[in-house]
């Protein structure tokens, strides 16, 4: 029987992130995954001249451990283009570009004046400071209901493809909550939040980063890749787990009705209901709790076209689309323009995402209709002419979980359970924040833990 000082279960961002910072510091750790391909949401396709995204495109870097990681598998990271800082709406049948500072956003047309005036009030709100809160009823009561509709509806879309509604302020956007918290106000919470960052980072007490969007060279596969190979014969791919119990000192793994190893530590980095599951008895609790943890469907259409086929210019990061505004898609990234090491250069690489809370019947769209769905409004917007010359495209069943409001309460629902089993700990993106930079910073915070506890 191998014993092992961890055990890793799911082999995503959340899972390779933990065990490759444990293995950094001389742990023993395996880790199994039941795709044959490591990843989980990342799946980075490369062909004749293309890097394609069908889950995450990249990361803003603003979190030192995920340059720390890339640089540890002796990674590079691949710096998108400046345009990448230029982002539209699709508002009211257009594209509105979105200010990117204080002077351009006074002469934006996002906003009509008497909503701009509204937004600069939110210095004189009253803090409330009980209770979560959905992001909807916090925006609309700290900004109006304009800013809210607009500037809060486009960030719920392009994150979690939300409803704004459901979704709890506390929960989804933690940072903004704290400065009305604190400050009482968001935007002096945000200037304090700036100010002492830069106090840190000039007495060394913060790494300086620069907010950059970056992926990498064969995209981000290339990080799960290199973190799957760092782990050599103990990265256990295309294994599905069935059980995990406790017996004595030690966490026990199941696998077509054996025991295939033991471990002290116990890291669950698969989706809530799974590691719930996986628990069996001991997850009984957990299971309720987690079945109200959402996860919406979202699917990735990217199309290439010749570049004479496309009118627009496309010198940007793309476009969010405000729901009910007549786009479907929640949003269009130029890829070629933002990485164009990514796609020959004479080609156009778009990418569509489409579904999420307000379209949950995406899921059953045949291919053909998915991608009329996503292709055919470009047509007009873009000025795209013709099909494209290739098309990829992914479905990702529960690609986003939603933290609803009493999120709160059910982290600490596992939070009370790492607190009753000795050597568990939960990551991955269904808990503690979703995206590349908050799966790898509950990396760290579950690696550190893990080692401060022997
Ligand atoms: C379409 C899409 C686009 C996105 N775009 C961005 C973006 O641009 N930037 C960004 O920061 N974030 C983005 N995100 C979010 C980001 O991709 C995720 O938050 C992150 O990848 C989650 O990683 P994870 O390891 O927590 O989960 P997952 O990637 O879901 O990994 C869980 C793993 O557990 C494995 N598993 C499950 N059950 C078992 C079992 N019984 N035994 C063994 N293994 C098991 C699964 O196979 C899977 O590999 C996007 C997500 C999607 C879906």
């Amino acid at each position: 029987m191998e014993i092992f000082d961890t055990a890793v279960v799911g082999g995503g961002l959340a899972g390779l992130g933990v065990a490759t910072l444990l293995r950094e510091r001389g742990k023993n750790v395996v880790l199994f995954e039941k795709e044959d391909q490591p990843g989980g949401k990342v799946r980075s396709v490369r062909e004749d001249g293309f890097v394609v995204e069908l889950g995450p495109l990249g990361w803003l870097d603003r979190e030192p451990v995920v340059s720390d990681l890339v640089a540890g598998l002796g990674l590079k990271p691949l710096i998108a283009k400046d345009v990448q800082k230029d982002r539209s709406l699709f508002k009211d049948g257009g594209l509105i570009a979105l200010p990117s500072d204080g002077p351009s956003f006074l002469m934006s047309k996002v906003l009509p004046f008497h909503a701009k005036m509204r937004l600069a009030a939110e210095l004189f709100i009253p803090a409330r400071r009980h209770g979560e809160e959905s992001v909807e009823s916090f925006s609309t009561r700290r900004f109006g209901k304009h800013v809210a509709n607009t500037l809060f509806g486009a960030m719920v879309s392009g994150i979690y493809g939300g409803d704004p509604q459901k979704l709890s302020v506390h929960a989804a956007f933690p940072l903004m909550a704290g400065w009305e918290f604190e400050s009482g106000s968001c935007m002096r919470g945000a200037l304090k939040h700036m100010r002492k960052k830069r106090r840190d980072i000039k007495q060394g007490r913060l790494k300086k980063t620069s907010g950059t969007l970056c992926s990498l060279a064969g995209g981000l596969g290339d990080f799960t890749d290199a973190a799957a190979q760092n782990l050599g014969a103990n990265y256990r791919g295309g294994q599905a787990l069935e059980a995990v119990t406790r017996e004595g000192n030690f966490w026990e793994f199941h696998q077509a009705g054996a025991v295939v190893a033991r471990a002290h530590h116990l890291v669950l980095a698969t989706p809530a209901r799974e590691s719930a599951r996986l628990l069996g008895a001991v997850g009984k609790e957990l299971a309720q709790v987690a079945a109200t943890i959402p996860g919406n469907n979202l699917c990735v259409v990217t199309g290439a076209w010749r570049r004479d086929q496309v009118q627009h210019e496309l010198q940007s990061f793309g476009f969010i689309a405000l729901r009910n505004h007549g786009f479907r898609p929640l949003g269009v990234q130029y890829a070629s323009s933002i990485f164009p090491d990514q796609s020959p250069s004479d080609m156009v690489q778009l990418r569509v995402l489409i579904g999420g809370s307000f379209d949950p019947d995406v899921a059953d769209l045949s291919d053909q209709e998915l991608q009329a769905a996503c292709f055919d409004p470009l047509h007009k917007l873009l000025g795209v002419q013709g099909d494209p010359e290739r098309v990829w495209m992914r479905r990702v069943a529960g690609g986003i979980p939603q933290y609803t409001v009493g999120h709160l309460s059910r982290v600490a629902a596992f939070d009370a359970m790492e607190e009753k089993m000795p050597g568990l700990h939960f990551a991955g993106d269904s808990l503690h924040g979703v995206g590349v930079n908050a799966v790898l910073k509950r990396a760290l915070v579950v690696a550190d833990r893990l080692c401060a506890s022997r």
